[in-house]
């Protein structure tokens, strides 16, 4: 009974868009069951990838709506499902395992979780690196837009965080389960920027603070400092802009293990050293996670292959020798209009909408 019931809720995470991919060891049914209890395991299940008042939910599973907005409630503080609070009263849906539940563990972190999750994450993160549709997305940094001619407003970090009526910082996951393992980073720890909805999600379940627009905009400023890559929601309107290190993210460690990366990121930008004005001083190769610049003969060079496109080795560099450049129009992306098309988008991919 036990088995089956972390059985079906693997099979329901695996059903929404960030999946849930079997391994031949087991490490998620161990996650699974750190995570819910048998009664929670069995309640997720019946959510919808869609936000239900309770008095619905209670129509399919047959519970009374008081225990069950109760149980409901409880596991969405949980960060086990999602809760959207209306003027109507809650609103509930299932969650997927990333970018979801995972995230929101990041003030219930142990280090049998963190273990388990580093085994799991090749699996959990590979397969989904090889769809064409990401959850998240590459855009420069602002300091290396100066000078840019057509830059669209979805590619500017400035101007995603001005258009946001409610804003909430959270601790980075990534770099706080390095830490607590004795291999963090040391780099900037409140470094999830949670916009709207999800903000107000992230905010009444005490797993961030709400800040303005300008002390974003000054978080945006030390992950400039920090050589943080900026990574928004794969859409032009986004719900999170993550400002990650090549040491911590799970994302961009992944992606660093392969040979050509920059194939597997929506960027429209990469960087180009002009030979002639580079002095040697290597400080690019510092600045940039994705190990896209090495030294040839004193003078740095960017492998393609590599660049995201990220432009933190271009404020930088004091000789000015580090140009970015935009991609041709026809090999330029563009996001999504909204998170759900978004999903969509994944969920089609990977066969999911019969
Ligand atoms: S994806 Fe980036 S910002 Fe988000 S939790 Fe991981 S390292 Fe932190
Ligand atoms: S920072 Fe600039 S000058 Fe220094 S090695 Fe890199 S490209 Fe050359
Ligand atoms: S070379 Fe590295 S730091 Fe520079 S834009 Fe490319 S990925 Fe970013």
């Amino acid at each position: 009974m036990t088995q089956d019931i972390y059985e079906s809720l693997a099979v329901h995470l695996d059903g929404l868009p960030g999946g849930f991919p079997r391994t031949e060891s087991g490490v998620e049914m161990r996650i699974l069951k750190r995570l819910f209890t048998e009664d929670e395991a069995a309640l997720a299940c019946r959510l919808r990838a869609m936000p239900e008042p309770v008095e619905r939910i209670a129509k399919r599973t047959g519970l009374p709506p008081e225990e069950l907005s109760d149980k409901l409630y409880r596991m969405s503080i949980k960060g086990l499902v999602f809760r959207a609070d209306t003027p109507e009263g809650p609103r509930y849906m299932a969650a997927q395992y990333v970018v979801g539940i995972w995230e929101y563990q990041v003030n219930d972190l142990d280090e049998g979780l963190i273990k388990d999750m580093n085994e799991y994450i090749p699996h959990l993160i590979d397969p989904f690196l090889k769809l064409k549709t990401k959850q998240l997305r590459t855009i420069p940094i602002g300091a290396s837009l100066d000078g840019q001619g057509a830059v669209m407003p979805y590619e500017e970090a400035r101007k995603l965080i001005e258009q946001q009526n409610k804003i909430v910082v959270a601790p980075c996951i990534c770099r706080r389960e390095h830490s607590m393992i004795g291999k963090g980073c040391g780099k900037l720890a409140d470094a999830c920027l949670i916009f709207s909805g999800a903000a107000h999600f992230y905010e009444k379940n005490g797993l961030g603070r709400p800040i303005s627009r300008e002390e974003a905009l000054q978080i945006l400023k030390k992950a400039e400092e920090d050589a943080l890559v900026l990574q928004p929601t794969n859409a032009q309107k986004i719900m999170a802009m993550c400002l990650c290190c090549g040491d911590c993210c799970q994302i961009l460690k992944s992606l660093k293990r392969l040979p050509k990366p920059s194939a597997l990121v929506h960027t429209n930008y990469y960087a180009k050293v002009n030979g002639e004005e580079c002095i040697g001083c290597e400080i690019c190769l510092d600045r940039c996670q994705m190990e896209a610049i090495s030294m040839q003969d004193d003078v740095a060079a960017v492998d393609t292959d590599r660049c995201i496109g990220c432009g933190l080795c271009i404020p930088t560099c004091s000789a000015d020798a580090i140009d970015l450049i935009r991609k041709d129009e026809k090999d330029c992306y563009t996001p999504p209009d909204n998170v759900i098309e978004t999903l969509r988008s994944i969920a089609e991919e990977r066969g999911l909408m019969k």
